[in-house]
């Protein structure tokens, strides 16, 4: 008999999981409010680097922290009402910003990434959407010498994981990329990255493949979980829905359904934006760039110039405070010879994050049947399908490719 199993959140983490469950044979249903795709996984940056692989618990942040608690640096705002309530995870964060604790939550970020990124590539070749996918690399840029020297530990980090990369000198960058304007100094390029034009249209060729494949997908708002035996019953906007096996990928909104069953909530919201400007008419930027200088990321994509922001630290649902895209617009414009910007009102999105920055897969700590994969920080787009295999390992008892530890939800939960 085919055994089933419910997804609950359509994002890049919860297809994943779908697609993979229904190639073991299970019966999938993926339920969201949304369509597919449509809200964290949509607004990305769509870099899917071998260097996304560093914790945010940097050692190197430590002597600039006054400055980020201040909001005087571009690729960190803070939302002070909100700073008594994340004190706790401030701590744990500001703990964990040690050489040790990097290198091994380094680690563990590389085995989840560099495998993922492979299995991206097959499932754009399998869903036909090769057009989707930009092979030139990215770059990543310093305006001055001292922030590149400041990045040491994380270059360290990319060799010892092996991730193919260059340093650059400042002619070097506009070889690469001749249309820059000479605002930088250095440079690291990620020879072997790449990018998406158009996040929500993978997420959405994903859907498309697990569909065609016989999985169901169901338009509702999930508003509360409780156990029946050892199945689980969901009260949704559209009625109740039961499920033998189920798993929760509700990124940023995962910790209030599963606060009904007792656990505590781990999560950071990091908001951040973004704008889409047009190029200039004679102007081509052919990779994603990161101006670490003035902490935002500008990626060519299918409609234009997406520019994205850094952290925005703020209640999940506060307004948005658009003040950071602001703030890094004459940046971009310093750096490369921009038109219009295309998009008005900047696009929000949160990314769920924990103090070791490693996203939390595997079986709930206190229930049967119950699995969970969220808390994908900035690199949600890029672990998505390897998400998924680590929970279809966990449901169908395979071997996982590699030590799944340190991304146990039982360290925060
Ligand atoms: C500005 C920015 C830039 C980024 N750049 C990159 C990048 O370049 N590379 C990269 O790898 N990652 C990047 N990320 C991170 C990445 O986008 C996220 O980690 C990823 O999208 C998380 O996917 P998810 O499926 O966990 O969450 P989501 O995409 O948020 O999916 C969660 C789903 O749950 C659904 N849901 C929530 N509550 C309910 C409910 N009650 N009922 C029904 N459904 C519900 C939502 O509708 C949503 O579809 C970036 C993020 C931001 C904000």
């Amino acid at each position: 008999m085919t055994q089933s199993a419910a997804v609950l959140g359509a994002g890049i983490v919860g297809i994943s999981c779908a697609l993979e469950l229904q190639r073991r044979g299970y019966q999938v249903t993926l339920t969201d409010r949304r369509g597919p795709g449509e809200e964290t996984s949509s607004g990305n940056a769509g870099i899917l680097s071998y260097s996304n692989i560093t914790p945010l618990a940097d050692p190197s942040l430590l002597p600039r922290l006054h400055r980020l608690i201040l909001n005087l640096d571009a690729d960190f705002s803070m939302h002070y009402p909100h700073l008594i309530s994340l004190f706790p995870w401030l701590l744990r964060f500001v703990l964990r910003c040690r050489r040790k604790t990097f290198l091994h939550d380094g680690d563990a970020m590389a085995a989840l990434t560099l495998t993922s990124i492979d299995l991206h590539r097959q499932w754009i070749a399998e869903a036909g959407v090769e057009d989707l996918l930009n092979q030139v690399g990215g770059l990543k840029l310093y305006r001055h010498q001292a922030t590149f020297l400041r990045d040491e530990l994380e270059r360290e980090l990319l060799e010892r994981c092996a991730v193919k990369h260059t340093l650059l000198s400042a002619d070097q960058v506009y070889q690469l990329e001749p249309d820059l304007k000479p605002v930088f100094a250095r440079g690291v390029s990620i020879d072997e990255s790449v990018s998406i034009r158009n996040p929500e249209k993978l997420c959405k060729a994903y859907a498309q493949m697990f569909v065609a494949a016989g999985g169901q997908i169901r338009r509702a708002g999930i508003q509360s979980l409780r156990q029946v035996g050892a199945a689980w019953e969901m009260t949704t906007d559209q009625g109740l829905e039961t499920a033998a096996r189920l798993v929760v990928c509700m990124g940023a909104w995962t910790p209030e359904l599963i606060g009904q069953l007792g656990y505590s909530n781990p999560l950071a919201i990091e908001r951040g934006y973004h704008t889409i400007l047009a190029p200039a008419a004679d102007a081509r930027l052919s990779r994603p760039i990161f101006d670490v200088d003035s902490g935002y990321v500008m990626a060519p994509m299918e409609m234009g110039l997406r520019v994205t922001t850094g952290t925005n630290l703020a209640r999940r649902e506060a307004a948005p405070d658009p003040r950071q895209v602001a703030r890094v617009i004459p940046r971009v414009r310093e750096a490369f010879p921009v038109g219009d910007v295309i998009m008005q009102d900047p696009w929000m999105g949160r990314r769920p994050t924990v103090p070791d920055t490693l996203p939390l897969i595997g079986p709930a700590p206190h229930h049967e049947n119950l699995w969970l994969a969220f808390g994908h920080s900035h690199m949600g787009l890029t672990m998505g399908p390897i998400t998924g295999r680590l929970i279809a390992n966990f449901i169908d008892s395979s071997e996982q490719p590699f030590p799944v530890k340190a991304c146990d939800p039982a360290r925060y939960l």
